[in-house]
């Protein structure tokens, strides 16, 4: 079986059907066709997050993860309400627990002004507690841009508006292989071929093998980091009227243990970042040989752990002891107490790291012939994937989003 298509996008995570989506808001009368490996959409990433539309507070200015997410969290608030998508702007505050952290708090404000972040006010203690009760520290900043959204039904939103404007999306079709020429390329699937004038790989965390594939370098290489949350028992959800974050370590790309209400209501802590044995390692002891070994032939993994390791002990313990995880959350949420939570979900980054072993930090999207490759979309990508998308037509150049 062969098929052709003017577009083939591969991945049908919340990126790949965007950028689907947005090529066939661009060209209605273009044929777009979305091949996902599993048997529904959103089944990586987009389906195990925090669910956090994220205002744009964090990113460096001028950056493409600044620009993308203050424009997508937009976009995505609108997309949501003409969808009947479950979303809602509860703000969040990221609480300064020591006056040293004082520091960090005035840079974090200073850059989410520089990147256009709507409604930002600082607040003393007595401010805190009034926004959240349960939350202690010398000062705080509010958010209230910042939101809770269902990602995997945004995701199913952007299926059906696909194929409602005549795309397809096959699933249970993983791409086994690419053939890069200089008038179409082939994507090798276990359901036959399928030839397309151009191709956009959004494939998560096998996006450095399907764009090493099609010819691209190998650097970066994607390594998977688990996210475990907790979950805090329905009696105690009370501890938690929105979004509660620390000052982060900025030379980091994760946010630190946080604390997010759902927009089930659940409330999670979390997540950690502990390297991970598979690409899909939902259990803590999933063991993929490829992966591991992908992981640990890359030079940039020694570079790093280097430079990290003392933060790897730390998200070891988090990882091993439920205690050492909700001491994290309780320097500021103090009435937490080790028997108020319950295991929770998990998820797994895709974290491209180079290899002279920097975490990258920006989005990054880089070009094979006839295609374009999402190498590094981690958070606030799912924020920004309606924004992402509209940068990807722009970047792709003579394809048929024209
Ligand atoms: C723990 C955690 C917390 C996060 N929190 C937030 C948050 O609060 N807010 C936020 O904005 N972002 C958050 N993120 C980031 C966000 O989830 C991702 O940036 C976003 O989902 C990326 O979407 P994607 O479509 O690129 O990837 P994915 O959702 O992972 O989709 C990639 C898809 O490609 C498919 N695929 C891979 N290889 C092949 C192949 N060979 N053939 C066919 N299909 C293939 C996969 O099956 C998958 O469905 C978080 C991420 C994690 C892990």
């Amino acid at each position: 079986m062969s098929d052709t298509t003017d577009l083939a996008v591969v991945g049908a995570g919340i990126l790949g059907l965007a950028v689907a989506r947005e090529a066939l808001l661009r060209d209605p009368g273009s044929s777009v066709h979305v091949v996902e490996r599993e048997d529904r959409v959103g089944a990586h990433q987009t389906g195990h997050n925090s669910g956090v539309v994220h205002a744009g507070i964090y990113y460096a200015p001028g950056s493409l993860k600044a620009r993308l997410c203050v424009e997508g969290a937009r976009d995505l608030y609108a997309f949501c309400e003409q969808h009947g998508v479950p979303v809602e702007r509860c703000g969040k505050v990221i609480v300064a627990v020591t006056p040293d952290e004082m520091a960090g708090l005035d840079a974090l404000e200073a850059r989410g002004r520089q990147n256009g972040v709507p409604g930002l006010r600082r607040l003393d203690r007595r401010g805190l507690r009034e926004i959240e009760p349960h939350a202690e520290g010398v000062g705080a900043l509010h958010s209230p841009a910042t939101g809770i959204v269902d990602f995997p039904a945004v995701a199913r939103a952007l299926a059906g508006d696909v194929i409602e404007r005549g795309g397809r999306i096959s699933l249970g079709r993983g791409v086994t292989g690419v053939d890069s020429g200089a008038r179409e390329v082939v994507l090798r699937t276990g359901k036959g071929d399928l030839a397309a004038r151009h191709a956009v790989f959004c494939a998560g965390a096998w996006s450095d093998r399907l764009a090493v594939a099609a010819g691209a370098p190998v650097d970066p290489r994607i390594v998977p980091f688990r996210g475990a949350y907790l979950r805090l028992r329905p009696e105690r959800r009370e501890l938690v009227r929105s979004l509660i974050y620390p000052v982060p370590d900025p030379s980091l790309p994760f946010l630190g243990v946080h604390l997010t209400r759902h927009i089930d209501g659940d409330v999670l802590v979390g997540p950690t970042a502990l390297m991970a044995g598979a690409r899909d390692a939902y259990r803590l002891r999933q063991m993929s040989p490829r992966d591991l070994a992908a992981t640990l032939a890359w030079p940039g993994t020694y570079r790093m752990a280097r430079r990290w390791w003392r933060t790897g002990l730390s998200e070891m313990g988090y990882a091993a002891s439920r205690a050492a995880f909700v001491r994290a959350a309780r320097r500021y949420v103090p009435d937490l107490e080790p028997g108020d939570v319950l295991p929770g979900p998990s998820g797994v980054r895709a974290q491209a790291l180079g290899r002279d072993g920097a975490l990258v930090d920006d989005f990054v999207f880089e070009r094979t012939e006839r295609a374009l490759h999402v190498r590094n979309a981690p958070s606030p990508a799912a924020t920004a994937c309606l924004a992402i998308a509209a940068h990807v037509a722009d970047e792709a150049g003579d394809t048929p989003f024209e």
